[in-house]
């Protein structure tokens, strides 16, 4: 298969590479296209044999489900049997780096909502994603455009390092805003809101507008969200946690972070703030992963602002701590 990369602007992006895209999702092919989270790995929601080539690609397990990328709350209405909290958080935030499962409506095949029957749904805060929903005329179910396991793309290259001979079609339209992918919260209880995945929109934003605390998931969480069992986000060599008194030959690493260690590592990746370092994470992965280092040595981001929390979790999953 020839994938066919073309450059679009994100924020006007031009109307035929859109429709030609479309035509591809509409005739069952896969399109990877930027959010403002990480880049996804489209096709139609809607059409089980094209949801089937997603997960052949990324050599994703078939039990992880995927989430529905809607236009609007409506349209996310056609998908999911709304309640009041999730049509009051989509009429606020959307779109936004937030994903709400709720319960599915029956022509979702089930293997976009992985045998569920519950299932993902969010409108992306990218003017090119929005485009290619509107003009395709069906949601597009996408999860992030890489190979299983490994970091998430942030630019249209890292899709193509991944997916080259894999899929149709790559829009490219430059880095992404947010860098990791989007928040999860599961309101099929109402009373009991979960936070499934800390991610681009924080906690404390949701809680604030809810009126209540999102309860952590308890043992169950495993089959509530499939996609956090597995180790993910991590590149080919070892990431480790950085520890001031940790006792190694630094000239071979590679270290990223917010603050400067003051030690001598073979290369250094330093961010302006946390927003920065989670924009900057997988990008910095693959770019110690070209260039061979030993080991990725990063910062743990302690701040229980912003982003923090969804930065700590893609850091331990990608040094393979576990929950
Ligand atoms: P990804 O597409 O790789 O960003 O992963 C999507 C995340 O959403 C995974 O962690 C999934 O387990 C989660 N997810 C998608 N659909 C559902 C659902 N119906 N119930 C619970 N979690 C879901
Ligand atoms: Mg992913």
């Amino acid at each position: 298969m020839i994938t066919i990369m073309r450059k679009v602007s994100t924020f006007n992006p031009e109307r035929k590479i859109i429709n030609e895209a479309a035509k591809i999702i509409t005739s069952g092919g896969l399109v990877a296209f930027p959010t403002e989270t990480v880049y996804g790995l489209g096709a139609d929601a809607l059409n089980p044999d094209a949801v089937r080539k997603i997960y052949a690609a990324k050599g994703r397990p078939s039990d992880n489900p995927l989430i529905l990328h809607v236009h609007s709350p409506e349209h996310a209405a056609q998908l999911v049997h709304m309640n009041a909290q999730a049509e009051r958080l989509a009429k606020i935030f959307w779109p936004a780096p937030l994903t709400l499962v709720l319960p599915a409506k029956p022509h979702i095949p089930l293997i976009t909502r992985g045998g569920l029957d519950t299932a993902a749904v969010r409108m992306p805060d990218n003017p090119t994603a929005l485009a290619l929903i509107e003009a395709s005329h069906t949601p597009i179910a996408a999860p992030s455009a890489n190979i299983s396991g490994r970091p998430s793309p942030t630019d249209a290259q890292s899709v193509f390092a991944d997916m080259d001979g894999r899929i149709d079609f790559i829009l490219d339209g430059g880095s992404v805003d947010i860098g990791i992918e989007s928040t999860v919260i599961d309101l099929t209880n109402h009373e009991k809101p979960l936070m499934l995945r800390p991610g681009g929109m924080s906690r404390e934003i949701i809680e604030n507008e809810l009126g209540l605390t999102l309860s952590v998931p308890g043992t169950d969480s495993a089959k509530r969200s499939p996609g956090t069992r597995y180790r993910h986000y991590a590149p080919s060599i070892p990431v480790r946690i950085w520890h001031e008194e940790s006792d190694i030959d630094t000239h071979t690493a590679g270290y990223m972070g917010v603050h400067d260690t003051h030690k001598n590592f073979g290369d250094v990746v330093l961010f302006d703030d946390f927003a920065n370092y989670a924009r900057g994470l997988f990008a910095g992965f693959r770019k110690f992963e070209r260039e061979g280092v030993s080991c990725i040595f990063v910062e743990w981001p302690e701040s229980n602002s912003g982003i923090c929390e969804g930065l700590r979790d893609r850091i331990k999953r990608a040094a393979g701590c576990y929950v």
